[in-house]
């Protein structure tokens, strides 16, 4: 496939807005590609090289792009800058520096699709001295070649903003398409990706043994499974009532999620967002191969520092806070991780997300030999909305984060948060108890004390798994500290689009609209019904439209935006509105 075909569909797919034909359009494009270039293309248009566990990153900045398509086009350096600095996006103004440049037209050709990915991939792998040149040199002859729409999606992959309005459910449908026609194997299609974290295989796959193949697959080693979440629920009695009856209930560890995977001495390990992190754990993967007992298995924990003299428990923050300060060696010595194991996926070469969890946890059991380092998550199992009750206290009282209860006969459900764990954190009656992770779709311009920052607050949304659009939730505008405040601006700045991206759905106009690209965490008091607001939007008895809100909200966390979550992984409007009717019985039976 010609690189100037798959810029064509871009193109087209960028000046789409109905959900359903652009599923069409991408199908047609996926059906195009070649067995072997369906994998490359569909990460290139996720904007990456490779799946998150791969750890191939582009590794080209914005000034590197700057200086490469200087090059090519013969153009100042200061007059992209300047461009860049009035439109926001490097792609638009290679476009229209490549429609000026007299070079350009000396070199183009028509280059494949599999050639520019080949290339990208090699300027990723270089390193070392010399490489910012060698980057630039290869970035640029590549550039020099192509037609100016071309360029404008080139110099748009390496910054990861397609902004073609893509998210994870919307590749999944157009694969569906490919392997079946229609849209009826979504389903199939996205439990394959669940198990592999990988849509570019998961592509491949379909390209290569169609809709059997897909079916066939099972989980395999060193290929993470995408993580089950948890539901939330506000009381002990309204967890036993959902679960029958009866239930496991482990103590929630506020660490990190650790996915662990053995084959023989060969051990990985994989954060939440399934990056690989074992050269940072050094300590849990000798752990591993010295105790788990299994050849082959796939299991996965919570990893946080505890200080055995005192019996602490170190949260989050302060396990990663100490991690930077005495890096990677010197952190095992001063502070010993723990990894508490909660479920067990895959052992010598038995798949176990179908199995119950009870099957799964008593398999775990036998598979570890007793150590220092990892243990079991401590759970009870009962049928007592005091004991439950009890058990959480004692919980919080150990410094923990609260507890997870889980279904003793539900599989597990990779990707997914379901009802078969449910989480309850420290909370207040009524209120919300927990955090919400939404997506920035817009921001204010500063009054008062705040003009010198020209940031005065954020406009949020919340994910629409169903539609992949972002809905209108929230204004945000406490919390901040000068110093994200600072940083919010001078990001956003350069990812604002001039008119609302088509994947976000709003009413509210903030002063600049801003691709959905970031996450923030926050806290509200409570979830309201909105007139305004887009999120969970339908029709009440008496007709009128509403939507959700957050009333209340506040930043939380030293960081301003989550760079360990994706716009895909934000608080779905559907959870939103299950918490406001969750708030409701609380507060009706309170
Ligand atoms: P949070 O920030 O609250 O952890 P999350 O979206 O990452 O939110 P949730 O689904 O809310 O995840 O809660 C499950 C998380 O709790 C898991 O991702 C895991 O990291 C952590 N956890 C700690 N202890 C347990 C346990 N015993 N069983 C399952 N998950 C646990």
């Amino acid at each position: 496939m010609l690189f100037r075909e798959v810029a064509e569909y871009y193109e087209k797919l960028e000046g789409l807005s109905s959900r359903l034909d652009m599923i069409a359009l991408l199908g047609e494009m996926l059906k195009k590609a070649g067995k072997e270039e369906i994998k490359p293309l569909i990460y290139m248009t996720q904007g990456v090289l490779a799946p998150p566990f791969e750890s191939l990153e582009f590794g080209i900045a914005e000034k590197t792009l700057e200086d490469a398509l200087a090059m090519a086009s013969g153009h100042e350096r200061a007059e992209i800058e300047r461009m860049y600095r009035e439109t926001g996006d490097l792609g638009l103004v290679s476009e229209s520096i490549m429609q000026k440049s007299k070079l350009r037209r000396m070199s183009a050709k028509e280059q494949e699709f599999l050639d520019i990915y080949g290339s990208m991939v090699k300027i990723a792998s270089s390193s070392g001295s010399g490489s910012k040149d060698s980057k630039i040199r290869m970035l640029s002859g590549i550039m020099g070649s192509l037609s100016p729409v071309e360029a404008k999606y080139l110099a748009r992959y390496p910054l990861g903003q397609l902004r073609l309005g893509l998210g994870d459910s919307t590749i999944i449908e157009a694969l569906s398409i490919v392997a079946s026609g229609d849209r009826s194997e979504k389903a199939a299609v996205e439990r394959a990706y669940n198990i592999c974290s990988d849509l570019g295989y998961v592509g491949e796959i379909v390209a290569k043994e169609g809709i059997e193949g897909i079916r066939r697959m099972r989980v395999t080693l060193f290929k993470p499974i995408r993580p089950a979440l948890a539901e939330r629920l506000p009381t002990a009695s309204d967890i036993l009532e959902r679960m029958g009856g009866k239930c496991a209930v482990e103590q929630k560890y506020d660490g990190f999620r650790c996915q662990v995977h053995k084959d023989g001495r060969k051990v990985k390990l994989y954060s939440r967002n399934l990056e690989e992190t074992t050269a940072m754990l050094p300590d849990i993967v000798a752990a591993v191969v010295a105790h788990v007992k299994a050849d082959k298995a796939i299991f996965e924990g919570e990893a946080l520092a505890f200080n055995e003299t005192t019996s602490e428990f170190m949260p989050f923050q302060e396990t990663i806070q100490r991690k930077r300060k005495h890096g990677v060696g010197g952190m095992a010595e001063t502070l010993p991780l723990k990894l508490f194991a909660f479920d067990l996926m895959f052992l010598d070469g038995k798949d176990m997300l179908a199995e119950p969890y009870e099957k799964r946890r008593s398999s775990l059991e036998s598979a570890i030999s007793k150590n220092d380092t990892i243990t079991l998550s401590s759970r009870i199992i009962t049928s007592s909305p005091k004991e439950l009750d009890s058990f959480f206290e004692s919980s919080i009282e150990n410094g923990l984060e609260g507890i997870v209860a889980k279904d003793l006969s539900a599989p597990y459900v990779a990707g997914a948060r379901k009802f078969s764990w449910i989480k309850m954190k420290r909370s207040y009656r009524g209120k919300i108890e927990d955090t919400i992770d939404v997506v920035i779709i817009g921001y204010y311009l500063g009054k008062g004390s705040r003009a010198s920052f020209e940031f005065g607050g954020l406009l949020c949304a919340t994910y629409n798994k169903e539609d992949d659009v972002f809905e209108s939730v929230s204004r945000l505008g406490t919390g901040f500290t000068e110093k994200q405040m600072k940083q919010l601006s001078e990001l956003l700045s350069k990812h604002v689009s001039k008119s609302k991206p088509k994947n976000v759905r709003s009413q509210v106009e903030p002063d600049y609209w801003v691709y959905p690209e970031f996450v923030v965490t926050v806290q509200a008091d409570e979830i309201t019904k909105s007139p305004m607001h887009m999120c969970g939007r339908h029709k009440e008895k008496d007709g009128t439209e509403v939507g959700y809100a957050l009333r209340f909200p506040r930043l939380v966390g030293e960081d301003a935006v989550r760079s360990d979550k994706s716009p895909g992984d934000a608080t779905t409007s559907k959870e939103i509105a299950e918490m406001y009717s969750e708030q409701k019985r609380v507060s009706l039976k309170g």
